[in-house]
């Protein structure tokens, strides 16, 4: 996994990573993935070929909308790179494609600068007691 920072950093993993993994190597440099599964024991590659839902979702949207590059096998052994721009067809049809369009090898995933701390008053739902 290899974490890139700046203004807008991203951290580029193989597909079989565990998001877990994904997480203690970005907060190593104070940084987080965007949007989350609520059970993290579940690889970048199978999440990005669903959608990728947790409670960050209302904020960013699912994990699929927090990718920029993908790294793709098709069913011809071809080797792409795609993005919005480059390939778009083939990104956005594997995202979310579950595996029919080919297999996700690497992804390049949006960070975000990590919160110290869950505070208890950050759920704008509950009510003081
Ligand atoms: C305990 C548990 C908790 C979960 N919690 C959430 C949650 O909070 N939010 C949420 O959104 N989802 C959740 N899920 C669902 C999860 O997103 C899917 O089960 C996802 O497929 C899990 O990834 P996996 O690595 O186990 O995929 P697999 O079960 O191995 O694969 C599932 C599908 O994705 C395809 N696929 C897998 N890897 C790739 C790849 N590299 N390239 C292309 N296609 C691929 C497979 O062909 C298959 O169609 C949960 C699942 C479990 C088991």
């Amino acid at each position: 996994m290899q974490v890139h920072v700046g203004e807008s950093p991203y951290i580029d993993v193989s597909s079989g990573e565990l998001w877990i993994n994904v997480l203690h190597e970005s907060l190593k440099h104070g940084l987080a993935p965007k949007s989350w599964t609520d059970y993290l024991y579940l690889t970048v590659g199978g999440t990005l070929s669903n959608a990728g839902v947790s409670g960050q979702t209302f904020r960013h949207g699912p994990q699929i909308n927090n990718v920029r590059n993908l790294e793709i096998v098709t069913g011809r052994g071809e080797l792409f790179n795609c993005s919005s721009e480059e390939n778009p067809d083939l990104f956005y049809g594997a995202l979310g494609g579950l595996g029919q369009f080919g297999i996700i090898t690497r992804a390049r995933i949006d960070l975000e600068k990590a919160p110290k701390m869950v505070c208890k008053n950050s759920n704008p739902f509950k009510s003081e007691s």
